[in-house]
């Protein structure tokens, strides 16, 4: 249920009904809007009756929200959710037009690796790093990531280009080691991990949701209710691409999950069109399709010997063909 509050409520008001919308046993979440405050409640509402709260002379409207998701409800925060990442002069904001480009390979492989494809990358104009250290991989005989030592890289490359640093928790017993990545990715196959969930929505960090393999938009913004019912709203959406019955591509990007995401939910919503396609050569076309579908951002694998990458090289630019991507993308959200 969503009350929408009249203009020029006082604050004295608007603290006596939260109150007395919590004695009901509900919670709340609030939205103050530049014209109006909405208030979301949030719980079993079942007791409050909807013509006693909207006969209050405080209240403009209430409406009952059908959808199971509540805080991820774009009816319970109209504006557009901009997400902030990383401090000082290298903080990156996604959302509500702030667009961000993600760049770095599969898996961080060396210090070298590393840094040397986060200067290029941020050369081109990346505004954030990807690297996973712990990776989750279909055959447990295939390269499982370097773990914390990876992190530590990870880090270095931060300090060697000031970009904040994407990289994915595969398990809430890591969290401690997580402490200072700036954007902690919750990879498709961990999207219904709910006691991961739920432990990083007691958290305050930024999360990168991805969408999971199989997994329909409500189910998708379910998992991030599930971060937010725990308090933390910084979360980013990342469309992955979805299995199909098409084995030509990876798996089919759902460029159409862009608008319908915009339409439900207020938080940002990003593409990954590598891990979609799972070609190189098809990562330039899909990013320039995502741009014009309305995207927030992007997350793109590039690895600077994409050949001899310890995983997903198929799919991994090499920094020339992402600058050239950068340059277009930069063109094209232009008109956009
Ligand atoms: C990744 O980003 O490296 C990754 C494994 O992605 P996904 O969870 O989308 O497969
Ligand atoms: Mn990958």
């Amino acid at each position: 249920m969503i009350a929408v509050l009249k203009a020029g409520v006082s604050e004295t008001q608007k603290k006596n009904l939260i109150n007395w919308i919590k004695g009901q046993g509900v919670d709340v979440h609030i939205s103050e809007g530049q014209f109006q405050t909405v208030i979301g409640l949030i719980g079993d509402t079942s007791r409050i009756d909807p013509d006693l709260l909207s006969g209050l002379d405080i209240i403009e409207s209430v409406t009952r929200i059908s959808e199971p998701f509540k805080c991820a409800n774009r009816r319970f925060h109209p504006a557009d959710t901009i997400v902030e990442i990383g401090e000082g002069e290298n903080k990156v904001k996604i959302g509500g037009g702030n667009f961000a480009m993600i760049a770095g390979p599969c898996s961080v492989e060396s210090e070298s690796q590393i840094t040397d494809i986060a200067k290029a990358v941020k050369a081109s104009g990346a505004t954030l790093l990807r690297g996973g250290a712990f990776k989750p991989r279909t055959s447990p005989y295939d390269f499982q990531g370097m773990g914390a030592d990876g992190l530590e890289l990870l880090r270095k490359a931060r300090k060697a280009t000031g970009l904040p640093i994407v990289t994915e928790i595969m398990s809430e017993k890591h969290l401690d080691l997580f402490e200072d990545v700036d954007l902690i990715q919750v990879g498709a196959r961990n999207m219904q991990n709910f006691e991961l969930l739920k432990t990083l929505g007691r958290t305050r960090k930024p999360i990168l949701l991805k969408r999971g393999l199989s997994s329909t938009i409500k189910e998708w913004l379910m998992s991030a209710e599930y971060i937010m019912a725990g308090g933390n709203e910084n979360i980013i959406l990342c469309e992955r691409g979805i299995r199909s019955y098409d084995t030509y591509t990876r798996n089919v990007l759902d460029l159409s999950a862009i608008p319908v995401v915009k339409e439900l939910s207020h938080l940002p919503i990003i593409v990954d069109p590598s891990h979609a396609t799972g070609k190189s050569r098809l990562v330039p076309s899909m990013s320039l399709a995502a741009v014009a579908a309305g995207a927030d951002g992007l997350i793109i694998e590039v690895h600077n010997d994409p050949e001899h990458a310890l995983c997903d090289g198929a799919q991994s630019l090499t920094p020339a063909q992402f600058d050239e991507v950068a340059k277009k993308v930069k063109a094209l959200k232009e008109i956009v």
